[in-house]
This record gives C-alpha cells, sequence and structure tokens, in this order.
C-alpha cells in the first residue's frame, strides 16, 4: 500500500494520456490503458485492444499491497482465472491474493518483492484458483514500475497458464524416474556401451552379475570388455555381425568370465543405437545369468542321450548318431561299422558276485571300449551288457576287423577287484554299411544276428555277418511264423518213449517227447524249435497242451487196463519261471482224472540251479501236489549240493553224453559212477538214458543204476504204438 493510488476513473484517463505501451511499463504513474489512449490514435487504441484481449494469458497492472489490488487486467483474465476482468479490479469480489495457492503465496511475494528490491523483472510459477474451483499452474513475468524518485508506483506484467506444460513435464518426470527405477532395480542386467564395446551405463544388477560392488566397478574392472569378459575371444566379434546384420540380437548365449575369474553362461538381448547419418552410436540391451538354465538342460540332455551306469551314449542318442553316420558315409562314400559286443556269461557273474561288481564290471568294460575308439565314434550300451560300436570313415573291411580284434584282446585282460582277478571275453557282431544293410534298423539287427552267431561258434571272437547267416535268419523267421500257427494246426503231437525198471526190466514209465510235423515229409526236432518257442514266448501254451495230452493219454491207458505207469512230460526253462506252472499242472490232472502220483515233471539240471533259492519254494509245491520230480540231462550243468539235498526231487536223470561212452571211456564211467553214487546218498533213483548198447547196460547193472532209457529198450514212438508195446509185455510176462 505504498504511493500508488488509484483514479477513481481509469478507463478515462486512458483515453487522455498519451505514453506509448513501452514507456507505460517502464515509466512511473502511467497506467497501460491510460497510455494506449494517450498515445496513438484510435486505430492503435483498437489494434493494441486486440492484441491485449487476444493474447495468451493476462496482461495486468497491480498495486504492491496485500491484495495484489488489481488496477487493470486484459481480456485474458476470463480465461485465466474465470472471473471477469471487472470482478477482479480493486479485489471487487474477489483479490488476485486470495485465488493464489495458500501454500504459493509466501513465495510468491518472496519473489516478487526480491524482484522489486532489486529493481529487476521477475519469474515465478505457483497455482491459482481457478473460478471453476480447480487449482491451475501460471507463470508470471513482472516488474516494477517507479517514479523519478524510484518509488515504487505499481506492478505490471502477465500471467500465464502452463497448467498443461506443467502436466506433460510432470508426467515426463515421473517417466523418467520410472524408468530410473526399473534400470536401478531390474533383475536383469542393463548396459549401455561403445560400439567398441566400453561400458557407458550399467545398472546395479549388471554389477552383481559380474560380480562387482558397483557399476562403477564394473566400468573399471572391464576396461577392455572384448578380451576381459566373454571366455570364447571370437563371441563379440560374432555378437556385432549379428547386430549388424539384424540391428539387434536376442538370446546371444555366452560364456563370461566373471571380476573372480568364474566362469558362467549369460543371455543378452541388445540392439544397435544409430545417429542420423545411420552411424552406430551404442549398443544397448540387457543380460540375464543363465548358468543354472544351462547347468538345468545339460543335465536333463545327459539324462536323455546318456547311459546313466556308463556314462555311454544310450539307446536314443545311438539312433541319432547311426542316422548321422550312414549320412555321411553315403556322402563320403565310406562304410561304417555297426558292431554289437555282448559280454560273455556276465550273467554269471552279476549272480555269483553281486549287482555292485557287475556294475564295477561294466564300468570297467564301457572305458576299455572306449579306449579303443577314435575320437568322433560312438560307443553306446543298450543296456544289460549289450554294448554297441559305431566306426565311421574306414574303408577297408580288415582295417575294422583290426581295431575289434585289438578291443577283444583288451577286453580279456585280467580285470582286478578286491575279490580277486578276473577274466572276461565278449562276442562281437558286425553289420557293414553299405555292404549289410542301408537302413540303421537293418544293420543294428544284423549285426544283433553277427553277434549270436559269435556266442554260438564258441564265444570271445568276431563275426562279420554274412549272406549265411541272412539265410539262417530268414530261415528262422519262417520257423517262428510256422510256430506260431502251430498249436492251432494242430501240428503237435507226443511220442512216448519207456522207461524200463533195471532190477525186473519191468516197464515202469514213459517220456513224453514232442514232435512237430509240419508235413507228411517233414518234422522239426524239439531242440530247434523248443528254444525258439521259448524266446517268443509260446512255450506256455504248448507246454501246457503237452501236460494236458500226457496226462489224458496216460488216464486212457490205464483206463483201457494197461498197466499202471508214471508219464514223465519235460518243463523246459523259460515255462517253470512261469509263475503259473503249478497251477497248469493242477489244472491239467483235474481235467485229466489223473492220479498225481503217475506224473512226473522233468526239469532240466540248469533251469532249476539257476535260481535255485527262489525254486525250492516251487518245487515244494508241486511235490505237495503229489507229482514227482526229476532232474534231467543230470551232469551238464552245475549243481549245488546244499540245493540238491533241499529239493524235493525223486530222480536223477544221467545225460545221454556221459551214458555213451561209459564203456569205452574211462573219464564218462566214473562221472557216471559218481551221479549214481550221489543220487543213492540223497536217497534218489537213478536213471541212464539213451542206453543204446549191452555193454553200457552191463556197466550200468554193475554200478547199481536203478532205471533206464534208451533204444535198446525202445526209441519214443506215437501212443498207438506205446500201448501195443505195454500189451504184448503185458502178455509175455502174464
Ligand atoms: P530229453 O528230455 O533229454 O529227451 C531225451 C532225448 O533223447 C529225446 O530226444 C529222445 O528221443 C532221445 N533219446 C532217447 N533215447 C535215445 C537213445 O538211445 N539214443 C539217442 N541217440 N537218443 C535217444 P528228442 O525227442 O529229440 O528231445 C530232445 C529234447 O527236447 C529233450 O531232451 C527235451 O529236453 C526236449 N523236449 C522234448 N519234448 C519236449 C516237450 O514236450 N517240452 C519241452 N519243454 N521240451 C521237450
Ligand atoms: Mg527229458
Ligand atoms: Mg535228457
Amino acid at each position: 500500500m505504498n504511493a500508488f493510488v488509484p483514479s477513481k476513473n481509469t478507463k478515462k484517463k486512458e483515453g487522455r494520456r498519451k505514453t506509448s505501451t513501452k514507456r507505460a511499463i517502464n515509466e512511473p504513474s502511467t497506467s497501460i490503458a491510460a497510455s494506449i489512449a494517450a498515445q496513438t490514435n484510435d486505430e492503435t487504441a483498437r489494434m493494441l485492444r486486440t492484441l491485449l484481449g487476444n493474447l495468451d494469458g493476462m496482461v495486468y497492472r497491480c498495486r504492491d499491497d496485500a491484495h495484489w489490488t488489481m488496477e487493470f487486467v486484459s481480456e485474458g483474465c476470463r480465461r485465466l482465472t474465470g472471473y471477469d476482468p471487472e470482478d477482479l479490479l480493486f479485489n471487487r469480489r474477489v483479490s488476485y491474493q486470495a485465488i493464489i495457492h495458500p501454500e504459493d503465496r509466501p513465495r510468491v511475494q518472496e519473489e516478487v518483492r526480491a524482484g522489486l528490491r532489486n529493481s529487476q523483472r521477475f519469474d515465478c510459477e505457483y497455482r491459482i484458483l481457478h473460478a471453476s474451483g480447480d487449482w491451475r499452474w501460471v507463470w508470471e513475468r513482472g516488474t516494477g514500475v517507479f517514479d523519478s524518485e524510484g518509488r515504487l508506483l505499481a506492478i505490471e506484467g502477465i500471467v500465464q497458464d502452463v497448467t498443461a506444460r506443467k502436466r506433460s513435464l510432470n508426467a515426463l518426470r515421473e517417466a523418467e524416474r520410472r524408468y530410473y527405477n526399473l534400470f536401478e532395480n531390474a533383475l536383469e542386467g542393463i548396459f549401455r556401451t561403445t560400439p567398441s564395446g566400453q561400458f557407458l551405463d550399467a545398472n546395479p544388477a549388471l554389477a552383481r552379475i559380474f560380480g562387482c560392488d558397483s557399476p562403477l566397478d564394473l566400468m573399471r574392472t572391464y576396461t577392455d570388455p572384448e578380451k576381459q569378459l566373454y571366455v570364447d575371444p571370437g563371441r563379440r566379434a560374432q555378437f556385432i555381425e549379428l547386430v549388424n546384420r539384424h540391428g539387434s540380437v536376442s538370446g546371444f548365449e555366452s560364456q563370461v568370465r566373471k571380476k573372480n575369474g568364474e566362469i558362467i553362461w549369460i543371455s543378452e538381448n541388445a540392439r544397435a543405437v544409430y545417429d542420423e547419418d545411420g552411424r552406430v552410436v551404442c549398443f544397448e540391451g540387457t543380460v540375464e545369468d543363465v548358468t543354472e538354465r544351462k547347468l538345468y538342460q545339460a543335465r536333463i540332455e545327459q539324462q536323455a542321450n546318456y547311459d546313466t551306469l556308463t556314462g555311454l551314449a544310450n539307446r536314443s542318442l545311438l539312433n541319432e548318431r547311426l542316422q548321422e553316420a550312414i549320412a555321411n558315409a553315403e556322402k563320403d562314400g565310406t562304410r561304417l561299422a555297426v558292431v554289437f559286443v555282448d559280454l560273455d556269461r556276465f550273467k554269471f557273474i552279476n549272480d555269483s558276485l553281486g549287482h555292485h561288481v557287475g556294475d564295477e564290471l561294466l564300468r570297467a568294460i564301457a572305458a576299455r571300449l572306449k579306449a579303443n575308439m577314435r575320437e568322433g565314434d560312438t560307443v553306446a550300451r543298450l543296456g544289460g551288457d549289450e554294448f554297441v560300436l559305431l566306426i565311421t570313415g574306414e574303408r577297408d573291411p580288415d582295417a575294422i576287423a583290426a581295431v575289434l580284434e585289438r578291443m577283444l584282446k583288451d577286453i580279456s585282460q585280467p580285470w582286478s577287484i578286491p575279490q580277486g582277478d578276473f577274466t572276461f571275453t565278449c562276442s562281437m557282431g558286425v553289420a557293414l554299411y553299405p555292404d549289410d544293410g542301408q537302413t540303421a534298423e537293418t544293420l543294428l539287427k544284423h549285426a544283433d544276428s553277427a553277434m549270436y552267431r559269435a556266442k554260438e561258434t564258441g564265444r570271445n571272437n568276431i563275426q562279420f555277418f554274412t549272406a549265411q547267416l541272412n539265410e539262417a535268419i530268414t530261415e528262422r523267421l519262417e520257423l517262428e511264423n510256422n510256430l506260431r500257427r502251430a498249436l492251432e494246426r494242430q501240428q503237435f503231437e507226443l511220442n512216448y518213449q519207456p522207461r524200463i525198471d533195471l532190477r525186473t526190466g519191468a516197464v515202469i514209465g514213459a517220456e513224453a517227447l514232442i514232435r512237430w510235423r509240419l508235413s507228411d515229409e517233414q518234422t522239426v526236432e524239439p531242440s530247434r524249435f523248443i528254444p525258439v518257442a521259448e524266446e517268443v514266448g509260446l512255450i506256455a501254451p504248448i507246454g501246457k497242451w503237452v501236460l494236458e495230452t500226457a496226462c489224458a493219454q496216460n488216464k486212457a491207458w490205464q483206463d483201457a487196463g494197461l498197466p499202471p505207469l508214471v508219464v514223465s512230460v519235460n518243463v523246459s526253462a523259460r515255462q517253470f519261471r512261469h509263475d503259473d506252472l503249478v497251477h497248469t499242472i493242477a489244472q491239467a490232472l483235474d481235467r485229466t482224472k489223473l492220479a498225481p502220483c503217475y506224473l512226473e515233471i522233468e526239469l532240466t539240471e540248469s533251469a532249476v540251479m539257476h535260481d535255485a533259492e527262489r525254486f525250492v519254494a516251487m518245487l515244494n509245491e508241486l511235490n505237495d501236489l503229489g507229482v514227482q520230480i526229476a532232474i534231467d540231462d543230470f551232469g551238464t550243468g552245475y549243481s549245488s549240493l546244499s540245493y540238491l539235498k533241499r529239493f524235493p526231487v525223486d530222480r536223477l536223470k544221467v545225460d545221454r553224453s556221459f551214458v555213451q561212452d561209459i564203456a569205452t571211456d574211462a573219464d564218462d564211467a566214473t562221472i557216471v559212477r559218481t551221479i549214481i553214487a550221489l543220487g543213492h546218498n540223497l536217497g534218489l533213483k537213478v536213471v541212464a538214458e539213451g542206453v543204446e548198447t549191452a555193454e553200457q547196460l552191463a556197466f550200468l547193472r554193475e554200478n547199481g543204476c536203478d532205471e533206464l532209457q534208451g533204444y535198446l529198450f525202445g526209441a519214443p514212438v506215437p501212443a498207438e504204438e506205446f500201448a501195443r508195446l505195454l500189451r504184448s509185455r503185458q502178455s509175455s510176462s502174464g
């Protein structure tokens, strides 16, 4: 409330005063309106009014008092404040001070006063309350108007609405703050580098990933990232090359060295930033530590493609490699050898020394196989003791044979474990591409067949696949197919061979022996088709048929009034291992109404001894059923005396191979004598099989054998013929 006193009628004065607008602002005691009127003609006044009216903002003149009492406001007032100029002038409805935000008032005052004090113009930003009730941001620029003595007459200036600008600025700041937060707090590392790779920016996460204390530490540590960071020195060049080609890279994985030297895997997403001329200004992007994922992937891959026991390739990786190897051999015109390797008698080791030692052995064999293979060739384990080798890049089969021979020799080197020194051998079968097959499947199949051939020819040797072998395979496949239909085509028959009591010469039993009649001329030996039936799972139905037919036949003979005898039925190892056997036998007896004491089950020595512990119970069940039990082919396998003692066995059948030469071969004679003594000691009857000559009979009688079977007394014959034989004996003895 300085010396400035408003004139009562400003408008009138405006008209009379002749001061320029410019002077009006600078010269004391002259109002703008007055000066307009005074200085110019009507046209100029109109023009100035128009300009002021259209000015985006409010031009004012006010007093330096507590209300900022307005003496003049331009038309812009309406838009700026929402009030008519009339309302604001001389605080008629509202004072300017009143519409300034209370929080901003002291500051506004301070800034205005400071300007006035120094006779300088002032700028300030603050909020005003618009008549609509909204707060608006305004920017004011003003200056004091002084008289010639320097007394302040008024303040003049302009106020503009800057709400929109202020808002967008705030939004910008907010966005910036948010981005900064993202940058600072991101879990991913974020960087900006120069085109040559020096760090321009790095966030704390990146520092953490690289094992640095802070972004600054990181930038100081990695002054030459190309050399210091990437484990593969060419990696950075590949990165640049990709970015140059595509403008960006994503998921670019590399191994990098942390500050402490530790090596980790990272994945980078990055892009190049260009200037207007298309030159790269910098690279920017993100970095993720993917070490965990990489390790996990490696583990999964290992599990999916490698054998856990030996670390060798597994079946699935072998198939993949085999396809590749075939493609390469075709392209290069070289041979490829697919080799099946199978340890000889591995099962025996596993059973006798335990699985733990068996596993050790497999690992040792894997190592020996690998040691003899070239880099790039494959050694795979299919499971159990089966291995497959892929030998590539050879043209000469002899060279392949040489490699395998070396391997065979190496494998048979003694193997030392705490339990002692052991020697192992293996059998190998080879199929060559392109000679023996074109596809992975055929090559594997043929190598497998060759390996079986190697087993057959005495083990510890290498067999190459041959045309004859192929023929044998074809034949065997044919046999298998026919065998599948033999039962329904009723091609099986049983022959019966008499068993004689040595003391009385009476027929006391009959061994049922199966015959397969393919046609009138063609029959197949049991020794040929029984193993096949076992292998393809046909032995159970065939065995059941034999059991029922033999029981029924025996019952029929008894019903026909023939002297009762025991019928012996051969049960194969595979059939015996089938849990159903006891049930099948009980069922056969039940159906045919044959008394159990007239049935004998023949089991081969190897079948029972193979898993003796397990079969004690089963043999006891058979015994409980009331059937007799004989051990067939005795002397050809290995027997444990302790088990023999525990088994509820009735008979031992001395194998024909020993009986054959008892009269001439001292060893065989000793063996047979021993078996007879052993059997008797255990309280068992001893039967000699394959007795053909009087000399053999004499020897057996002399040594106290109990029963006999052989061509000397009768070959196996069909049931009717056997019945005739029984009848004739019945009549001759009766
Ligand atoms: P195996 O049980 O030892 O049967 C004795 C074999 O010796 C029979 O051969 C028989 O014909 C033959 N044989 C008997 N006496 C003499 C002789 O004086 N001299 C000669 N050289 N041989 C004689 P086969 O019938 O060819 O049977 C061979 C093997 O096939 C049998 O040996 C048995 O292990 C098996 N087999 C036969 N029938 C069946 C069956 O129904 N089921 C099962 N699982 N195996 C059977
Ligand atoms: Mg037999
Ligand atoms: Mg036998």
